[in-house]
């Protein structure tokens, strides 16, 4: 086949699909700053383009690589994480109900509490991955929308997203999944049943910290999509044409960072769980996680490069460790290719359901020797395995 479906996942990210530019043969894709392109005399646009919040060139081998890798019809980039999941809760009439899993992406959560507040929309807020749970919250015909954030950020709680699709279906509503911790080298929800994936494509997908982006996938062009398209094009949030180009072409090595990451990943999870100074470990890739079962199901090649655990002797400890770290970078966000670590409480403010001894690790592309021997010098103490 000269189409390429027969292709693995990591040939067609490499190659970005193996498209050369028709005009200059070019391997690697031009950027198209314009804003804005000719009609002809007659008034149309032979180009098919009109102007770039509708639509810029740049994003079409990223949107089409992002959509093939997760096996969805179609994609959308966007200017943030946050902007491709805003734009999917515009799209809901005013007391349209929505479900959310109580441990998520914090700022996310926020929003949702503040649509609230803001009489836009009704929110359940259910623990994760407790179906019975879902069930109760379910209102057949009312409810939208299902989120499902799996692994969650920091806490790596699991959700079974093929059961959650079963029941949110029966129900009427739509599964989208923030899979921004898993990217599609690890987890495809589209394959267990969700209607739309969203990431933060700031993260792991592009994986150099040096774009802010955000994606939406979807499993079919329905009404949902298509209102999701023009809305795009009239909130504005759209991505600048040097950053699309930078996430394709961090894209293309996905498959090498990311089963990396999670393999150091897994790693320091293993022995931070023996360490004298860790009091619990977050990562799914443990036999001991509790919802170790359904990732290792739904997840494959790693479970992916973000662990969070407790420090024993609290908060001001944790806070202590954080800082003393030589190699772990001492800031926020995740899935670049230097590590992270982040005291993560604060972060979230009151209310959180995250500990506040907690710190969360991103696992970069580093020597896993040295970012275990970085842990040790700063936990004070050996682990004993
Ligand atoms: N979803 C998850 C899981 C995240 O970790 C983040 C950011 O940290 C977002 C969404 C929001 O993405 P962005 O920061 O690109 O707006």
């Amino acid at each position: 086949m000269a189409d390429g479906s027969q292709d693995h996942p990591s040939t067609l990210a490499a190659q970005a699909l193996g498209r050369v530019d028709p005009d200059t043969r070019a391997i690697i894709p031009p950027i198209h700053p314009s804003a804005t392109y000719e009609r002809a005399s007659d008034g149309s646009y032979p180009g098919g383009r009109t102007y770039t919040r509708d639509h810029n060139p740049t994003y079409d081998q990223a949107e089409a690589l992002l959509a093939r890798l997760e096996g969805g019809d179609a994609a959308l980039l966007f200017s943030s994480g946050m902007a491709a999941a805003t734009t999917i809760f515009d799209t809901l009439d005013a007391g349209d109900h929505v479900i959310a899993p109580q441990q998520m992406y914090w700022t996310i959560r926020r929003w949702l509490e503040e649509l609230v507040a803001r009489g836009r929309i009704e929110l359940d807020l259910v623990p994760n991955g407790d179906h019975v749970a879902l069930k109760r919250a379910l209102r057949r015909g009312r409810t939208r929308i299902v989120w499902v954030e799996t692994p969650a950020n920091p806490t790596c709680a699991i959700t079974d997203i093929a059961a959650t699709a079963e029941l949110a279906h029966a129900a009427g509503a739509r599964v989208v999944a923030d899979s921004t911790l898993s990217t599609p080298v690890l987890c495809r929800p589209i394959e267990h049943g969700a209607d739309l994936v969203m990431h933060s494509a700031t993260k792991q997908l592009n994986g150099h910290a040096d774009v802010l982006a955000g994606a939406l996938v979807t499993a079919r062009r329905d009404d949902l999509w298509d209102r999701i398209v023009h809305d795009r094009a009239y909130r504005g949030a759209v991505l600048g044409p040097f950053e699309a180009w930078l996430l394709l072409r961090g894209m293309r090595t996905l498959f090498l960072r990311v089963p990396h990451s999670a393999a150091s990943a897994q790693l320091i999870a293993e022995r931070l769980v023996a360490h004298p100074a860790v009091v619990e470990v977050f990562y799914p890739g443990l036999a001991s996680h509790p919802d170790h079962a359904v990732a290792a199901r739904q997840m494959s090649g790693g479970f992916g490069m973000l662990l969070s655990f407790r420090v024993a002797g609290g908060a001001a400890e944790a806070r202590r460790v954080a800082g003393a770290l030589r190699l772990f970078k001492n800031a926020t966000s995740l899935g670049g290719v230097e590590s992270l670590v982040e005291h993560r409480a604060p972060v979230e403010g009151p209310g959180t359901p995250v500990p506040d001894d907690l710190l969360r690790l991103s696992i970069g592309i580093e020597a896993v020797a040295d970012l275990l021997a970085d842990l040790d010098q700063a936990l004070g103490r050996k682990s004993t395995n």
